[in-house]
């Protein structure tokens, strides 16, 4: 009997997840994406200070679906269609499955400020991070501005990591956020803690005053107020992908709405995973939401090929960790918020434990992973801690900030 085949597109967290769950004997997985590599974003502001190396952050899409038995296919999916479950890859190529997983991710946001593709660097791909890294060098030797744009979870890493390496080089380190404190999401004492360690290092930051306009040396703030820039980072937060509005899964810059099940409130056996899906009750865009969306929808399409009904999805509540580079990390819960350097080591382990779980390649090209992740963690992030009595005793403090 053939098997039904499964089409997913997009191989982040959500769609290698999926992939990951279905038995490749029971069912025929196609997974498409435009990258060759997955890439482990919650940890891409590390490249900035060298702490992680590129190929530490990547699994090759390929060999991860030949390990399970999958097929890959490296592609730019330019259109789909979800009444007759197809995509269009580039201009001659059509892909048509019996359920169809839409896991695309999300696109940055540009606000309509102009400069933003051309000026500034973005901060959403293990490529970007690197090139950051790389101009971060050579501004290091001669000195030079630096100015961050967005003062939520990913611009505030970016400083950590900045800071982290960068702190007794020359360098005139800005954050600039539109709202009127850092990580606005968060409970006021996060943001408030947060500037002070701004203060500390010398970092001018600037809230309440949105960019206006971005050029080759400089940022221009709504307030008229222009600052001189030798690299500017751009983290401008998540928004829909238009190929969402543009295939009718979603209203124009809308997210995809999907019922409890996951599935697409339109169309059948069509699946939105990952941070493109909107549940009636909106959940953060994360990383681990992604993990457990993309194996529920696994799971639901292996019970409706079996005649079952599909299960709803239950989002776990998880705390959200924030590293701000060698300086301090933050975990913030619904309960309670938490700030200290020992902090750090529950987001590298997170990493740590996450990565191995996605990567089902063969034992030996795992442990080769597993065993240049553990060694350079202890190289990097470790070591240089526990052999400074000082530092020991500093990054040893937890404090309660809510
Ligand atoms: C800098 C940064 C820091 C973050 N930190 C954290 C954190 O600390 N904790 C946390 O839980 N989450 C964090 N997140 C959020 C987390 O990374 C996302 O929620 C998660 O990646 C979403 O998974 P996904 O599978 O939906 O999308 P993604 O992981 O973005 O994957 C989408 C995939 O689809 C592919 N794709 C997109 N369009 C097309 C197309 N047209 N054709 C073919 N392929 C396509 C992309 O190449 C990509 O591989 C962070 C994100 C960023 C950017």
């Amino acid at each position: 009997m053939s098997r039904p085949k499964v089409l997913i597109v997009g191989g982040g967290f959500a769609g290698l997840a999926c992939a990951n769950s279905l038995d490749a004997e029971r069912f025929a997985v196609t997974l498409v994406d435009r990258k060759a590599d997955f890439e482990f974003l919650p940890n891409i502001h590390e490249l900035l200070s060298g702490v992680k190396k590129p190929s530490q952050l990547r699994l090759s899409l390929r060999a991860a679906m030949r390990a399970v038995g999958h097929r890959f296919i490296r592609g730019d999916v330019t259109g789909i269609d979800p009444e007759a479950r197809c995509v269009q890859l580039g201009t001659d190529k059509q892909l048509c499955a019996d359920y169809l997983v839409i896991a695309l991710g999300s696109a940055d946001a540009d606000y309509g400020v102009s400069g933003v593709g051309k000026h500034s660097y973005g901060f959403k791909s293990v490529a970007q991070c690197q090139a950051i890294h790389e101009r971060l060098q050579g501004l290091s030797r001669k000195g030079g501005k630096v100015v961050i744009i967005g003062g939520g979870l990913e611009g505030v890493e970016a400083l950590g990591e900045v800071l982290r390496r960068y702190r007794h080089k020359p360098l005139q380190l800005t954050l600039v956020e539109a709202r009127h404190s850092l990580l606005p999401a968060a409970p006021a004492a996060v943001g408030e803690h947060l500037a002070d360690h701004c203060r500390e290092w010398d970092v001018s930051c600037i809230t309440g005053d949105p960019v206006a306009r971005i050029t080759a040396k400089t940022v221009t703030l709504n307030s008229g107020r222009r600052l001189r820039s030798d690299l500017t980072v751009w983290t401008g937060g998540p928004v829909p992908p238009a190929l969402l509005g543009e295939s009718g899964l979603a209203k124009r810059n809308r997210w995809a709405a999907v019922d409890p099940t996951l599935a697409h409130s339109s169309y059948e056996h069509v699946f939105i995973a990952g941070d493109a899906a909107e549940l009636e009750q909106p959940i953060s865009k994360q990383a681990y939401h992604a993990l457990d969306m993309g194996r529920c929808i696994a799971a639901n399409i292996e019970r409706l090929s079996k005649g079952k009904a599909p299960r709803r999805f239950k989002p776990s509540g998880k705390p959200t960790l924030l590293a701000f580079g060698d300086v301090d990390s933050v975990l913030i819960s619904d309960r309670v918020c938490l700030a200290g350097p020992p902090l750090a080591a529950a987001k590298e382990a997170v990493f740590a434990a996450v990565m191995p779980q996605l990567d089902l390649r063969p034992a030996r090209h795992r442990l080769e992973s597993a065993l240049g992740r553990s060694k350079q963690a202890t190289q990097q992030l470790l070591w240089p801690t526990i052999s400074n009595w000082r530092e020991l005793r500093r990054q040893t403090k937890v404090q309660k900030l809510t």
